[in-house]
């Protein structure tokens, strides 16, 4: 066993389909009693429900969440939570809303309450970022935290099925690199294995039916596991050219995440046999990076980030930009490897 440290510091955590009644009861547990709500634009009918069932703890409602978190969008959210007085906010959707429920946490100070209803793991950890003049920075600081988090599978039946294997390939992702991040602990990477595991085993059943709930609750018992590794540990090589690529070209998160997974496991593959390995295992094969990359054409994903609408310049920037500021991964960092990493999956190749 190598030395490791373990610290945990994670949400409240109401599971189970049909758990959106125990609203009520969770927002008086955090002792507050003006919830503002928050969503995209496509989500406001749920935010709707969400206002009703919290009936007079509803102060307002501010459904224009989009990807990203752009900085003036943030302010534009934080005056309006300061107008309203409110004392709490309930994100329902995404990452998206999610991240704007921690942008105005981060200076208004007040708590999250998550509904999270896809796979994408935001809930799970104290990452915020911000978006100015097209450029995306990310920290990390517990203020932004959620309080508590409730996941109600059946807030998720109404995802499209790309978006569900997207969603759950990115939550994949948080978990893979959990395997062989320098700070990971024999905690996470249980957590890890297990969530992969969950995932990838709810695909196959939802494909055949989106509306099964045994399904549906799988795959967010795993993104629960995965969004809490990701929340635990450094990220890699993967989450940080998706980060480039995706703020440089404001591609699509989950399917960015899904095409450039396969491409980086193979990359850090010989640094990190054993964590490879266990990846293998929860997906029931031999070759982690070839199944993931299988799975794209299975469920009719995007398998190129040419199809992603990424100009070829990018190969570039991003190759560029991954050895600037060197961080630790499992495999060293070398642009022109690289650089043939990011034209395999710019063109859609298969990895190696
Ligand atoms: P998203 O939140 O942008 O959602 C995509 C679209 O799907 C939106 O229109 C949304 O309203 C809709 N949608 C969400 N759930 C739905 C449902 N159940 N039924 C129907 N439509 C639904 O997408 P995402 O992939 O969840 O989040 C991406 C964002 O989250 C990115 O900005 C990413 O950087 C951020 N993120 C942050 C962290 C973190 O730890 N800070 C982790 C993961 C992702």
């Amino acid at each position: 066993m190598n030395p490791f440290i373990f610290e945990p510091k994670i949400p409240r955590v109401v599971f189970g389909a049909g758990s959106l009644r125990s609203l009520t009861r969770e927002i008086d547990a955090m002792q507050a009693r003006r919830a503002l709500v928050l969503s995209t634009p496509a989500q406001a009918d749920q935010a709707e429900r969400v206002a009703q069932i919290l009936g007079d703890r509803t102060v307002g409602i501010f459904p224009k969440a989009v990807m990203h978190v752009p900085l003036e969008l943030a302010r534009e959210a934080r005056s309006e939570a300061d107008r309203l007085g409110a004392d709490c906010m309930v994100a329902i959707g995404g990452g998206s809303t999610i991240g704007l429920g921690k942008a105005i946490a981060l200076e208004g100070g007040l708590p999250i309450l998550a509904i999270p209803t896809t796979y994408a793991g935001s809930e799970m950890t104290s990452i915020y970022g911000l978006t100015e003049a097209g450029i995306k920075k990310t920290g990390r600081d517990t203020r932004v935290l959620p309080h508590t988090v409730i996941y109600d599978p059946e807030l998720t039946l109404s995802l499209p099925l790309n978006m569900t294997v997207s969603s759950g390939l990115n939550a994949i992702a948080h978990a893979a690199e959990g395997l062989y991040a320098h700070d990971g602990n024999p905690i996470m990477a249980l957590m890890a294995e297990e969530g992969i595991r969950a995932i990838a085993a709810a695909l196959d059943p939802l494909r055949e039916d989106p509306s099964d709930i045994t399904a549906r609750s799988d795959a967010l018992y795993g993104s629960w596991l995965c969004g809490t590794v990701l929340g635990a540990v450094s990220i890699g090589l993967h989450h940080k050219l998706c980060h480039t690529l995706g703020g440089a070209f404001n591609l699509p998160h989950s399917e960015l995440h899904a095409v450039i997974l396969p491409h980086a496991l193979a990359y850090n593959s010989p640094g990190a046999p054993q964590a490879l390995a266990r990846i293998a295992r929860a997906l029931g094969v031999q070759d982690a990076p070839a199944r993931l990359y299988e799975l794209l054409q299975r469920y009719e994903l995007p398998v190129s980030l040419a199809e992603l609408g990424m100009p070829r310049e990018g190969i570039d920037l991003a190759a560029n930009l991954a050895v600037k500021s060197p961080y630790p991964n499992p495999q060293p960092l070398e642009e022109q490897r690289i650089r043939k990493l990011l034209e395999r999956a710019y063109e859609g190749a298969a990895p190696n």
